[in-house]
């Protein structure tokens, strides 16, 4: 029987099959011996028997000892089968047992111990080879959504068009909860990827389970086995292709190359400083006015998560992806949260305060809780708190993204559709959710006096706001021509850098000590406007920084 120490595969000696496989010789033997006296005491009493002739007086303990010698050869016999039947069962039970520690017991497929010793089988024949590495997209929403006893019907089916499509007694794996390997031995580089493109296909094909229609897709890493390295290695090059696919997009195929290494440590450093920045408070709001279009006058603030790394302010196209990626998100954005409301606690009770949600926070059913409890931590009411949601909360599970933010409205906070136009919300969508203002996305606003289509979708927007009865916020409003078309077009609000930047929160504080927001079209601006053409990427962390 195989047993892992240190990592490694050993022999442990079957020691009770041994022992079987002794007693049951040794049966043998003393049976074989009977039989052989059988033989030879048959060959003296028998024939006399048949002649009806009277043994000598020694012939009495003759009779007796070849009657015994039958007892002895019919209990032989009979040990011997019952230790040959138990020799059986035993090995039944060993072979089932090492069946159980190398195979996944969900999917039927060899789990990663059945894996990394075919692996090093591979590496020990320096046969060519390819380590095909498959992860499925999206499968926790099946789980979600669903349940579990459909999950894993799902990767049940899964794993019987995995094991359709792979070359017969190759070792199709499953390594994690929805992770899979296939280690194709003796295999060209085009064989493997022909199989990488027929995987995508067919998994990307909605499964039936029972009444209902599961749709996954997957990524998929190929590595070609370097016979200088070990099962480990082979394994991790093949999760560095993973990631890659995953990277360009899911639902597609990467082959590993060395780049990709580096590329994979930039990226956990990333996530890795962003770990202990969110330890160490390093992430912190700043505060971007919000204007009313009619009267001008400053109405709130939107917090921008900023991060004050060690090599200097670093804007969210720097972090924020990370961030979901790792799940880290929901700790940063509650983080940006509790700050900004404790800053803004104090300011004039008019001023609103906006903050972001990624859709990735919806995945987290207490989200509505942890909202609560920075409400009641820092004081701040609910009434004067806008939640800014983007359309990609909707291809999360819409029964828990409408739960919570019902909950949210339930408490009095204001839900605002952000970056509205540039996802997957259509407008029958959007009046379904709870939704009190829309924020339409600056790309149209910025471009809507240079194209007239760009105006076209700004103003349908607009009407759209006003059959809904939802107020309008336009971001990114960077010029006087574009806040008159916006005034004309019936947006209630604006932001951009026509108004001001995002600034921190002594920006905003000094502004404020100083009368700032009282009167009505005065704004908080970095005190460092250069007058540089606002938009340019460097002006706006340049802007950041020194605030
Ligand atoms: P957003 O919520 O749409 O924020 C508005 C973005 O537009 C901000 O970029 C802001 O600086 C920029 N902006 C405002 N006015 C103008 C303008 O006139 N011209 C131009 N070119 N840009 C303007 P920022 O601060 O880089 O934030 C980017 C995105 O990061 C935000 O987009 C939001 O989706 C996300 N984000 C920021 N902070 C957080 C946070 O705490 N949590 C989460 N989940 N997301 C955040
Ligand atoms: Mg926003
Ligand atoms: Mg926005």
């Amino acid at each position: 029987m195989d047993d892992q120490r240190d990592g490694k595969l050993v022999h442990r000696p079957r020691s009770k099959a041994v022992r079987l496989a002794g007693s049951h010789l040794i049966t043998t033997c003393a049976t074989m011996a009977a039989i052989l006296l059988f033989v030879g005491l048959g060959s003296q009493v028998l024939p006399s028997a048949i002649a009806g002739v009277e043994l000598p007086a020694s012939g009495g303990s003759l009779k007796m000892a070849f009657i015994l010698n039958i007892a002895i050869i019919l209990f032989g016999w009979r040990r011997s089968k019952d230790l040959s039947e138990a020799l059986e069962a035993h090995e039944r039970a060993e072979r089932s047992a090492h069946r159980n520690a190398n195979t996944d017991h969900i999917t039927g497929l060899a789990n990663r111990r059945e894996l990394l010793r075919s692996l090093s089988e591979v590496l020990e024949s320096r046969r060519p080879g390819v380590l095909l590495m498959l992860d499925l997209d999206h499968f926790k929403r099946v789980n979600d959504l669903h349940g579990h006893m459909v999950g894993d019907q799902l990767l049940r089916a899964i794993a019987d068009t995995l094991r359709g499509a792979a070359p017969p007694d190759c070792c199709c794996a499953r390594i994690g909860g929805d992770e899979f390997a296939i280690l194709l031995d003796g295999i060209s580089n085009e064989g493997a990827e022909d199989l990488g493109k027929l995987l995508l296909a067919r998994l990307s094909t909605p499964f039936r389970i029972g009444n209902i229609e599961a749709q996954v897709s997957s990524s998929i890493g190929l590595a070609a086995i370097d016979h200088g390295g070990s099962e480990e290695s082979a394994l991790h090059r093949s999760d560095v292709s993973l990631y890659a696919a995953k990277a360009a997009g899911r639902n597609c195929l990467a082959w590993f190359d060395e780049k990709m290494e580096l590329e994979l440590a930039t990226r956990l450093k990333l996530e890795e400083d962003i770990r202990r920045g969110i330890e160490g408070g390093e992430f912190v709001p700043f505060f971007q006015p919000l204007i009313d279009l009619s009267s001008k006058a400053l109405v709130g603030f939107e917090a921008l998560a900023r991060w004050r790394s060690p090599t200097g302010l670093l804007e969210p196209e720097c972090f924020i992806e990370a961030a979901e990626k790792t799940g880290l998100i929901g700790p940063l954005s509650i983080s940006v949260m509790e700050q900004a409301l404790t800053e803004a606690r104090t300011w004039p009770a008019h001023l609103k305060i906006a903050v972001n949600v990624s859709p990735v926070q919806f995945r987290d059913p207490t989200l509505a809780a942890q909202i609560v409890k920075v409400l009641a931590a820092t004081g701040f009411p609910a009434s004067r708190l806008e939640i800014e949601i983007t359309e990609g909360s909707l291809l999360e599970d819409r029964g828990q993204v409408t739960t919570i933010l019902q909950s949210l409205k339930n408490l009095g906070i204001s839900i605002s559709m952000d970056d509205f136009g540039t996802g997957y919300a259509s407008l029958s969508q959007l009046h379904t959710l709870p939704v009190d203002r829309i924020k339409i996305d600056r790309s149209f606003i910025n471009t809507m006096v240079k194209s007239e289509r760009t105006a076209a979708i700004v103003n349908t927007i607009a009407s759209l706001g006003h059959r809904l009865n939802v107020p309008i916020t336009a971001e990114g409003v960077e010029t006087e021509s574009i806040r008159g078309e916006l005034s004309k077009l019936g947006c209630t609000e604006a932001q951009g850098w026509l108004f001001g930047r995002a600034v921190s929160a002594d920006t905003v504080n000094s502004f404020l000590r100083m009368g700032g927001g009282q009167r009505g079209d005065e704004h908080p601006s970095s005190e460092e406007s250069t007058g540089d053409p606002p938009g340019s990427a460097d002006d706006q962390r340049r802007s950041g920084s020194a605030a």
